[in-house]
């Protein structure tokens, strides 16, 4: 599909979050294809790749990018609230978000470059739901719940289970991602942004890793964790994060660590790497974060 050929789609701005719904909702009834678009970092290149289908069959695009509510980016004190259209550039530049949460906007520094960063958006990076979203593994580290809208409302989805397998999410037909909601972790947690891959701009990472653990006497009580690239859905990690919040944090072994972390991942072979050179990174990035952790805590 040439460029020429992404122009004959039929093409929608809505005013509004309600006109955005209600039109979703209409064509999820009579089963019309409908594709929502923000950045078009993902879709555009997708089509292009995509046998070219009936011009009469082509489904409707709905224009998101300028939605005020979906625009916008709410720092409170405790919380954070990020529209679906913000993009990378807008997070990487957020002042609060600077301070509170590094695992996300440095993540967002390391998306493809400065071009993507200026259109990608944190919505398509959810709703294109590939295993190697850099921030789908940013927001599994802060515990973020998605927030899907549609006719009826809001429903609000915790990442963690937000997708259901290799490039499929919760999301129906009829709803869109509005924002993405976490509580900001408390000031001085430990948070890990790593990304590796072949060059530092226009990479999908081999790994990439986003960890996120808040300290009290010596012992974690928060942690959150999300991998991507080292299974057919980003990783979130639940042993290695048992061993986070273990009463005996000190004494967490090394052997421990790669168990765990062999038992989260089920890492491939693709044309960006080996699924035994993904398990070696995966292992050592979770190592070497704990033992920032231990440095922490002074033992
Ligand atoms: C050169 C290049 C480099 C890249 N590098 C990286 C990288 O380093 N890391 C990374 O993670 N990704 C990377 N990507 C992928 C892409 O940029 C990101 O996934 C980006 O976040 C997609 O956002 P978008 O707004 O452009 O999505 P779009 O292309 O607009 O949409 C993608 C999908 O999401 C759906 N969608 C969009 N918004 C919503 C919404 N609000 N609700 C429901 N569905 C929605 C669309 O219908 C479509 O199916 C790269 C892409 C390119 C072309």
């Amino acid at each position: 599909m040439n460029p020429a050929e992404i122009a004959l789609h039929p093409f929608e701005r809505p005013a509004s979050l309600a006109e955005l719904c209600r039109t979703l909702s209409t064509r999820a009834v009579r089963k019309e294809k409908t594709v929502l678009l923000a950045g078009g970092t993902d879709w555009i290149v997708e089509r292009r790749l995509a046998p070219l289908e009936s011009p009469d069959d082509l489904p409707l695009v709905l224009d998101v990018s300028r939605l005020p509510e979906m625009r916008a980016i709410h720092v409170a004190k405790e919380h954070a609230a990020i529209g679906a259209a913000a993009t990378f550039l807008e997070i990487k530049s957020h002042p609060v978000l600077s301070r509170r949460v590094p695992v996300l906007t440095a993540m967002a520094r390391e998306v493809g470059a400065v071009q993507i960063q200026a259109r990608g958006t944190l919505g398509g990076n959810l709703a294109t739901a590939s295993p190697a979203a850099d921030g789908a593994a940013a927001l599994m580290a802060l515990d973020a719940d998605v927030v899907l809208a549609s006719v009826t409302g809001e429903r609000r989805v915790p990442l963690t289970q937000f997708f259901t397998g290799y490039r499929a999410t919760r999301r129906a037909e009829n709803e869109a991602i509005v924002r993405v909601e976490f509580a900001l972790p408390r000031t001085g947690a430990h948070q890990m942004w790593r990304k590796v891959g072949t060059r530092a701009a226009q990479a999908i990472s081999k790994v990439a890793f986003a960890a996120v653990v808040e300290l009290e006497h010596g012992r974690g009580v928060r942690a959150g964790f999300g991998m991507a690239s080292v299974a057919p859905v980003t990783a979130s990690l639940p042993t290695v994060r048992a061993l986070a919040l273990a009463p005996n944090l000190a004494s967490v072994s090394e052997q421990e660590l790669e168990a765990a972390t062999r038992r989260d991942i089920t890492p491939i072979d693709d044309l960006r790497s080996t699924a035994a050179y993904r398990a070696h990174v995966a292992v050592a990035l979770v190592k070497c974060f704990f033992r920032s952790l231990r440095t922490a805590i002074g033992s």
